[in-house]
C-alpha cells in the first residue's frame, strides 16, 4: 500500500525547552535526512541536541590514495562542521566499521548509554524496517542496522533498570523518552515544513566535501538533487520543503489505541 499523503499531520510545535538525541549510521545521514527539522526545532523551539554517528565512516571513499585512517579523520571534520553550521557541537562517534555494521547488543548498550546520559525527550533514529525506497534505492543495510539498535535502545535498555547493569556501574540511571521519530521511513505519520530552513540545511550538505563535493559538483550535485527531493515532499502535503517522519508518542500526550482507531476510522469514512 502507498503512502496516503492527505492523512498525514504536520508535526505539533512544542513550547517547552527540550532535548533531542539524533542516532544515524553515517556522517552526512542526518543532514540528508533531518538536518531542516533539526535547524528548525533549535532556532524556532530551542531545542539543544546531541547527534550520534554510529560508524566510522571509514568506507566512504573509493580513492586508492587514501586510506582507511585518513577518511576516518577527515570525515570527523566535516561532521563537526555540518552540525556546527546549525548550532550542534555536541557530536558523538562510536567508531564501528563504516559498511559492516550490524545491530549487535554492543551497539545498543551505546546508544543505551548515551540516553541514559543526555536525557533526551525526542530521539530521532532511521526506520530499521525500510527495506526498498520506493523503484530506485535499496536501503543501505547499515541504516536499518543503526534503527534497530537505537530502537531497542530506546525500549526497554534505557527505561529499564536491570538490562545492562555495568551502565549503572558507570552512573547512568534510567530514563524514558516522551517521542521518537523514524527518518527514511516508508509509512510516515508526519511531516515538518521545512520552508524557513531549507537554506541552513543546505549549509550543512556543502561541508560534506569529501561525499558531496565543492563548487560547481555540490551546486549541480547534492543541493540541486536534496533542493529538488525536499521540494517534491512539500508539493505532496502542500507546504514549501518538506520532510517526513513516523512518530510515536510515550509522554502523557499520547493517545489511547481507542482514540487513535476513532480517528482513522472517522479519516477512511471522510475520504
Ligand atoms: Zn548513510
Amino acid at each position: 500500500m502507498g503512502i496516503d499523503y492527505s492523512k498525514l499531520q504536520p508535526v505539533p510545535t512544542r513550547d517547552e525547552p527540550y532535548h533531542i538525541l539524533v542516532c544515524a549510521a553515517h556522517h552526512d545521514d542526518i543532514e540528508f535526512g533531518v538536518a531542516g527539522s533539526i535547524a528548525k526545532w533549535i532556532k524556532e523551539e530551542g531545542a539543544t541536541v546531541t547527534y550520534v554517528i554510529i560508524t566510522d565512516g571509514g568506507s566512504g571513499s573509493n580513492d586508492p590514495d587514501l586510506t582507511r585512517q585518513q577518511i576516518i579523520d577527515m570525515r570527523i571534520v566535516e561532521q563537526n562542521a555540518a552540525a556546527a553550521a546549525i548550532g550542534v557541537t555536541d557530536v558523538r562517534y562510536l567508531g564501528y566499521p563504516d559498511g559492516t555494521l550490524t545491530a549487535s547488543i554492543d551497539v545498543r548498550r551505546d546508544i543505551t548509554r548515551i540516553i541514559r546520559e543526555t536525557k533526551p525527550y525526542r530521539v530521532i533514529i532511521q526506520d530499521p524496517t525500510t527495506v526498498y525506497v520506493r523503484s530506485g534505492y535499496i536501503n543501505h543495510p547499515d541504516h536499518r542496522a543503526a534503527g534497530e539498535a537505537s530502537l531497542y535502545a530506546v525500549f526497554p535498555s534505557s527505561e529499564t533498570r536491570p538490562i545492562f547493569p555495568e551502565l549503572l556501574d558507570e552512573g547512568f540511571e534510567p530514563h524514558k523518552i516522551g517521542e521518537l521519530y523514524m527518518n527514511l521511513t516508508m509509512n510516515p505519520t508526519h511531516y515538518l515544513d521545512i520552508t524557513s530552513t531549507i537554506d541552513d540545511k543546505i549549509e550543512t550538505l556543502r561541508a560534506h566535501v569529501s561525499q558531496l563535493g565543492e563548487g560547481e559538483d555540490f551546486e549541480n550535485g547534492a543541493k540541486k538533487w536534496i533542493t529538488q527531493s525536499n521540494a517534491d515532499g512539500g508539493k505532496l502535503v502542500g507546504v514549501g520543503y518538506a520532510e517526513y517522519f513516523k512518530v510515536m508518542k510515550f509522554d502523557e500526550e499520547r493517545k489511547s489505541w481507542y482514540e487513535e482507531e476513532q480517528e482513522r476510522m472517522q479519516a477512511e469514512a471522510e475520504a
